[in-house]
């Protein structure tokens, strides 16, 4: 059975609070989030018919700030896992010291199935349903699993109506670069990955020109990974998608594949590959293997077959903690999602503070501070994984919690 995402988020804040021997008060107020929200949205479809989708809402804790997270539109979506990202959102933003708390959205539904219209009004629809507790001050929203900057735009759009005309730009962020969006946020989340790579990498001696990647996922932040990686020598061999995945030896040009893809419509049947599935993907012998597809995807069954020397987690939640047991026990490093694929949350970040100044930095600009922050992250994870002799998940935590559990106290709530 699939593992439940917010019995995996507690179980993390557990094994941490543990090592940290935390105040089982704050220990409680951080394994539920603070606020959620559950909503019905009625939506006309095109053919004159009505369906009523369901979305959620999760604020996690804003000790450190206001909430900050995704809004994902996938069919599986449901309130345990909004309330899991919004978990690991608290955790990732307090990981890069960003002024945030976590939160997270969802809407049940597969965004592929409706039409350009269809899915504004749905957009549209869950903006004004939730618009009560989200806002610049309260909870900032951004792009997730399939949503992206157009529905950011049309959201941003409607919570401006609903709140009488003024133009809000700071209540989402993914937004297309001429209504507040900033450069650099569509690939920050790639590009941090990557920068995350590279410092494990001089750590673990692993040489990324000429080292072999294996990626699952080659959406927004899979492709961008690609790309990054493949601009540092490595040698991408095979990718996964979720219709069907390649594998060649010899290396994929990602640049060239999403141009297959614009016209093929799909990754499979590229020139030059293999298909391969998601099981053998996971056994193949390469230096990196980069998850950037969604949660579970290492699990106990496959984490033995593993032969990456390097798990670099895009995605959210893609290793189940008896996996990441597994992979510890093997000797194969883990640079866990709350650090590495938190270039999209910095980035989004700086959007949110160029929106309160109105005044925009150039892209230079951006990415030289989302590298500061990556590296100073990742400076302060692995000191702190060498300090206690713990993984780096678990010194991501650790030192997360801390800062979290100082907050909590300065400001009296236990
Ligand atoms: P996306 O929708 O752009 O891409 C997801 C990709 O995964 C799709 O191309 C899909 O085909 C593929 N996929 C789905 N199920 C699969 C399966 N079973 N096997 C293989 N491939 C599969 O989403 P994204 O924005 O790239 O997000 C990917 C992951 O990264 C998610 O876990 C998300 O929460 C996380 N993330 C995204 C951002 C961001 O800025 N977009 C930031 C931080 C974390």
């Amino acid at each position: 059975m699939e593992a439940n995402p917010l019995t995996v988020a507690q179980q993390q804040l557990d094994m941490a609070a543990e090592k940290l021997q935390l105040d089982p008060k704050i220990h409680a107020i951080l394994r539920e989030p603070t606020r959620v929200l559950e909503v019905s949205i009625p939506v006309k479809m095109d053919d004159g018919s009505l369906r009523v989708f369901k979305g959620y809402r999760a604020q996690h804790n804003d000790a450190i700030g206001p909430a900050k997270g995704g809004i994902r539109f996938h069919p599986d979506v449901t309130m345990d896992e909004v309330k899991a990202l919004s978990m690991w959102m608290t955790f990732k933003c307090g990981v890069l010291c960003l002024p945030y708390g976590g939160g997270k959205g969802g809407v049940a539904v597969d965004p592929q199935t409706l039409s350009p219209a269809e899915l504004e009004r749905l957009s549209r629809g869950y903006m004004a349903a939730v618009a009560p507790i989200v806002g610049p001050e309260r909870d900032i929203p951004a792009p997730d699993v399939g949503t992206n900057p157009q529905i950011m735009a049309w959201m941003m759009d409607e919570f401006s109506k609903v709140k009488g005309g003024v133009t809000y730009p700071g209540v989402v962020t993914g937004k297309p670069i001429i209504v507040g969006g900033s450069l650099g946020r569509s690939e920050a989340t790639g590009r941090g990955c990557v920068i995350i790579i590279r410092e494990a990498a001089k750590r673990l001696g692993i040489k990324l020109q000429g080292a072999t990647a294996v990626i699952q996922g080659f959406g927004n932040v899979g492709s961008a990974t690609a790309l990054f990686l493949a601009k540092e020598g490595v040698k991408i061999i095979a990718i996964m998608e979720i219709d069907g995945g390649i594998y060649n030896p010899e290396g994929i040009d990602p640049l060239d594949l999403l141009e297959y893809r614009k016209k093929a419509g799909t990754i499979n049947g590229y020139p030059g590959s293999r298909p391969i599935d998601n099981e053998e993907l996971f056994s193949l012998e390469c230096d990196l293997l980069v998850p950037a597809a969604l949660e579970n995807q290492i699990t106990k069954e496959n984490a033995g077959r593993v032969r990456a020397k390097l798990v670099a987690e895009a995605a959210n939640g893609p290793t189940t903690p008896e996996a990441d047991a597994i992979l510890a026990e093997r000797g194969i490093t883990v640079t866990p999602d709350i650090m590495t694929n938190a270039g999209g949350v910095t980035v989004s970040y700086f959007e949110w503070v160029q929106n309160i100044m109105n005044y925009y930095w150039t892209e230079e600009e951006i990415n030289s501070r989302l590298e500061q922050k990556m590296v100073a992250a990742f400076d302060s994870v692995y000191q702190m994984s060498q300090e206690y002799q713990v993984t780096l998940r678990m010194a991501a935590y650790m030192l997360s919690i801390a800062r979290l559990a100082e907050a909590i106290k300065l400001r009296g709530w236990v």
